[in-house]
């Protein structure tokens, strides 16, 4: 970006909850393709019925707001927000506006030179989400109620981020909370996250904040980055050409990868706010705080230091190893095993994860157990079998469920050890290719490896490599000196 100016960037992010009912009423907040199923007269908004809180997503959003460090009220207000939209059958959506439950936190993140940023929060509140519109041809629309009244929390950020990247890592964060404490599933592309960027420019050093405008139906985390970036240059070079920035909300339109007007600020609704005179105050008491304070998970930066503390692993792979709980929960099952927990962690980043991703599944539906990644990783280190068979014995393990041992015993993978035998092997390739040894008394000792490729071969893959290297070398060296 250009160093005359500088980005100013706040997001509202929405958070489904996972409750299993709605926030309003008894009904399930579960998928489902068939439309209007999961409805009743107070999702619907009829006439005359009455709204009862869930206490599930209220234990939620206390949990979040607990999370990242905000202020819970003691008492907090529902209000009504009345717009006319198709997909909101009651003409209002209950969501909270003066005292919502959580106020003024902050969230860490990494900043441009690898520097924990506080991330300000200005608030946390609960409300209901709308319908679906499914728009079909011959120019009619159909609604689909279904998401009427599922709970959401909107999570509002201080404008504190100052670039696509910062925005990104910040997202990134929000997901990865929400999933450690489970109170979401965080899938952006799905829906379950959803984001809307605000977003500005000023000269660098200028204290006051420009004109924002703001980016909905951003639908993934790299179009958040993008459409970003791609806001932030259109900014600037309105202002180089000496325009201004008119306050508007745009549409990112992701096939064409740009963004387009939806209203201006003239255009921009009066929502009435007044407090929702169906729901009395929400009363949050100290011991109900408190309770679910002590039940809160280890949060993922305190895992990530710990992990770099306790096991020495390199940050790049605590950041990995702590991205999801259940890959941190399978980590320490594995070393839970074995000690080397270097080793576990380039088990679980390079080939479990490799299986992974080929096979598009989650670490919960990995068939090897924990245990037997923790043997594996000792049977090498204790000369038992060679890393290069371990991948053998991985590969068997995907197929069947034996224990290692057993593959080992099986199929004859106990690495050899004995210098004898090996010399042996070495002795019977020496002879058979007489021209790569004349070359290697020539000086042309690459040929080396040509012979480790033989030996190894040789022996099905296992002779103990730096064995083989060893007394090939001083044979091949003998010879020459003779
Ligand atoms: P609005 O009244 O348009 O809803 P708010 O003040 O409530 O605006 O802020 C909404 C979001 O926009 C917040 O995340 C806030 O941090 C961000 N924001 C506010 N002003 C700016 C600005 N000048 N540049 C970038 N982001 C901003
Ligand atoms: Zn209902
Ligand atoms: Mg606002």
């Amino acid at each position: 970006m250009d160093h005359k100016y500088e980005a100013v960037i706040g997001l509202e992010v929405h958070a489904q909850l996972s409750t299993k009912t709605k926030i309003f009423c008894g009904c399930s907040t579960a998928f489902i393709k068939e439309p209007n199923v999961n409805i009743c007269p107070i999702c619907l908004g009829h006439p005359g019925v009455l709204p009862v809180l869930n206490k599930i997503a209220v234990e939620y959003i206390i949990k979040m707001g607990l999370a990242v460090n905000c202020r819970i009220n003691q008492n907090s207000y529902f209000a009504r927000k009345s717009y006319f939209y198709p997909d909101l059958p009651k003409g209002y959506q209950i969501s909270q506006y003066e005292l919502p439950v959580c106020e003024e936190g902050f969230i860490t993140i990494k900043g441009k030179n690898n520097e924990n940023k506080k991330i300000r929060l200005t608030r946390i509140h609960l409300e209901e989400d709308a319908g679906k519109l499914i728009h079909g041809s011959n120019n009619s629309s159909y609604l689909d109620a279904n998401r009427c009244g599922i709970p959401l929390i909107e999570i509002v950020s201080e404008p504190d981020l100052r670039s696509p990247d910062e925005a990104y890592q910040y997202l990134k964060k929000i997901k990865q909370i929400v999933q450690y404490l489970g109170i979401c599933d965080g899938n952006m592309e799905e829906g379950s996250l959803r984001c809307d960027a605000n977003v500005s420019i000023r000269k660098s050093g200028e204290k006051k904040l420009g004109t924002k405008t703001e980016i909905k139906n951003l639908n993934s985390f790299r179009n958040v980055e993008r459409a970003l970036t791609w806001e932030i240059e259109r900014q600037i070079d309105l202002v180089d050409d000496g325009y201004s920035i008119t306050q508007e909300t745009l549409l990112w339109n992701d096939d064409l990868q740009e963004a387009v007007s939806m209203r201006s600020k003239e255009e921009a609704h009066d929502y009435k706010y007044f407090p929702e005179p169906d729901l009395p105050p929400l009363f949050i008491s100290e011991e109900w705080k408190k309770e679910i304070f002590d039940l809160l998970p280890e949060l993922p930066d305190v895992k990530y230091e710990r992990f770099i503390n306790d096991f020495k692993i390199p940050e790049y792979d605590a950041g990995i190893l702590t991205s999801s709980k259940p890959i941190a929960d399978y980590y320490e099952s594995i070393i839970s095993y074995t000690k080397d927990y270097k080793s576990a962690s380039n088990w679980l980043m390079v080939n479990i994860s490799g299986y992974l991703n080929e096979n598009k599944i989650s670490i919960n539906e990995f068939i090897i157990p924990a245990k037997s990644i923790g043997k594996l990783i000792d049977f090498i280190n204790e000369g038992k079998i060679s890393s290069k068979i371990a991948k053998d014995v991985f590969d068997f393990m995907l197929k069947n469920n034996k224990e290692p041992e057993e593959i080992i015993k099986e199929y004859n993978l106990v690495q050899l050890n004995n210098p004898d035998e090996i010399a042996v092997l070495i002795e019977s390739i020496l002879e058979a290719y007489p021209n790569e040894v004349m070359q290697y008394r020539t000086g042309k000792e690459k040929v080396l490896g040509f012979f480790v490729g033989k030996v190894m071969k040789e022996s099905k893959g296992k002779a103990n490599p730096q064995l083989v290297n060893e007394i090939l070398k001083n044979k091949l060296n003998l010879i020459k000196h003779s």
